[in-house]
């Protein structure tokens, strides 16, 4: 008797958001993400993703403050607890190897001042791939060709020559996201930094130590080597550079064009060019924002670097897409109405990414001068900034800031039956 009236009051209070088919295409963290609220909210994800199966390449990625709180309350906290890095710290080193300044990573006196994490790109899409890759239908290796809004549902045609009917379309396809292209134009919405980086790893040597080397070279290229374990040493090269469109090349001549850009480099540059050809977990893009006036169009909106990329310059990436990700779906569960979810999924976004996608003016500059005088100025500043009670002090400064509480808004699950 009891347990019937507690199941009708419940059924009144079923959630109000529609059991959507959605399609997600793209299905690095964002997607997963996405589609593991999605699920959990009763609605019926499809994540599509190009490649033909989760991509475990890219280095580190941060977690903070309301990201991490996304993470934890998809209930993956113990499992991104087992991969998370233990840091030592940064010299900044001349042609030599020899350090001209150096971070400690506790040199801010506080460990975890900014309650932050960094876990490794691909272990973080393995572990959100497996924790739904049971509950949510996956198609690995296909890709929208067409997305056509008919009002009443989304018709999409895949590469695959597959086309299938959903209720709304989500773009969580990243910084060069086809979907937004298809729906919202060409990428004039990119402010590139006018910057690339290449990630990858190569075999570890004795030199590589526990610290991570810092090198910039003139010309505005830098070369940074982590030790990521007893075999493999991560390496991130950058480079200034106007020309756009590199992003489109194939591997291989992304390689070959590092090769050339890199060859008068001294420092560990000749060992890693040497490594390059064969690194098996390359990537290589351009650093640049996703800026967009709106982010939805019809039956069809973006999450993650789609939507709103900050840039590796920020490090919030991965937080964005996992709180994007979060407020998208809680906000699909609890209209009636997708136009006024996709609103609201805006409307607090807005302000959250205000934050996320600031860049301190001239970092790219800073980071990677392009003459040796430039170079030795700007070593000169790091070694005093990075004395430890200088550094302590700047850590109060910003720990302000960076340690608020967590504001995420509440989706309560409230069963359906
Ligand atoms: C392989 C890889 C390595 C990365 N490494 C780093 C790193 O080391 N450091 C860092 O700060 N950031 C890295 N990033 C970017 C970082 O993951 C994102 O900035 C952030 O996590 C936001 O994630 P996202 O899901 O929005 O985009 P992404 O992580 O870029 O994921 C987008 C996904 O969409 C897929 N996709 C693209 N186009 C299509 C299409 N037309 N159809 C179907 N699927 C499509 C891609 O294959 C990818 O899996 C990397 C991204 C990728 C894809």
């Amino acid at each position: 008797m009891l347990s019937t009236l507690l199941r009708r009051s419940l059924s009144n209070l079923k959630r109000p958001g529609k059991n959507y088919n959605i399609l997600v295409v793209g299905g690095g963290i964002a997607g997963p993400a996405l589609a593991f609220f999605l699920h959990r909210y009763g609605m019926k994800p499809v994540v599509v993703e190009r490649a033909s199966e989760i991509r475990l390449s890219g280095q580190w990625v941060d977690l903070e403050n309301e990201g991490k709180e996304v993470a934890w309350r998809m209930g993956i906290e113990s499992k991104v607890r087992q991969k998370i890095a233990e840091e030592q710290g940064i010299h900044i080193v001349d042609s030599t190897g020899r350090p001209q300044a150096s971070f400690d990573a506790h040199s801010f006196g506080e460990k975890d001042f900014v309650e932050q994490i960094e876990i490794r790109r691909p272990e973080l899409a393995n572990i959100l791939y497996e924790h739904i890759r049971n509950d949510v239908e996956y198609v690995f290796g296909d890709s929208p060709q067409s997305i056509d809004d008919r009002g009443d549902i989304v018709q999409v045609k895949f590469a695959s020559g597959n086309v299938r009917e959903f209720d709304l379309v989500v773009g969580a396809d990243g910084i060069h996201s086809k979907t937004r292209r298809l729906v919202f134009g060409d990428e004039s919405s990119i402010a590139y930094a006018d910057l690339y980086t290449a990630y990858f790893s190569i075999p570890r040597s004795d030199s590589d130590g526990n610290w991570v080397r810092f090198y910039a070279a003139p010309g505005g290229r830098s070369v940074a080597l982590r030790p990521d374990s007893q075999v493999r040493t991560q390496i991130y090269l950058c480079f200034r550079s106007k020309e756009r469109g590199y992003e489109y090349l194939g591997v291989d001549m992304q390689k070959h064009l590092l090769q050339k850009l890199f060859a008068d480099v001294d420092f560990e540059a000749p060992r890693i060019l040497r490594e390059l050809p064969n690194s098996d977990d390359f990537y290589f893009n351009t650093v640049g924002q996703v800026r967009m006036d709106r982010w939805s169009r019809g039956r069809v909106t973006l999450v993650g670097d789609a939507g709103y990329c900050p840039s590796p310059l920020t490090g919030m990436g991965a937080n964005v897409a996992l709180v994007g990700a979060y407020i998208l779906a809680g906000e699909l569960s609890r209209h009636q109405d997708y136009n006024e979810a996709f609103k609201q999924y805006e409307t607090w976004m807005r302000p959250y990414l205000a934050e996320a996608q600031k860049i301190i003016p001239g970092s790219v500059r800073l980071a990677l001068p392009k003459t040796r005088t430039a170079i030795a100025l700007r070593n000169a500043v790091l070694g005093f900034v990075f004395r430890p009670h200088i550094a302590r002090f700047i850590g109060k400064l910003v720990t302000s800031k960076a340690s608020r509480k967590s504001v995420l808004p509440n989706y309560e699950i409230v069963p359906t039956s």
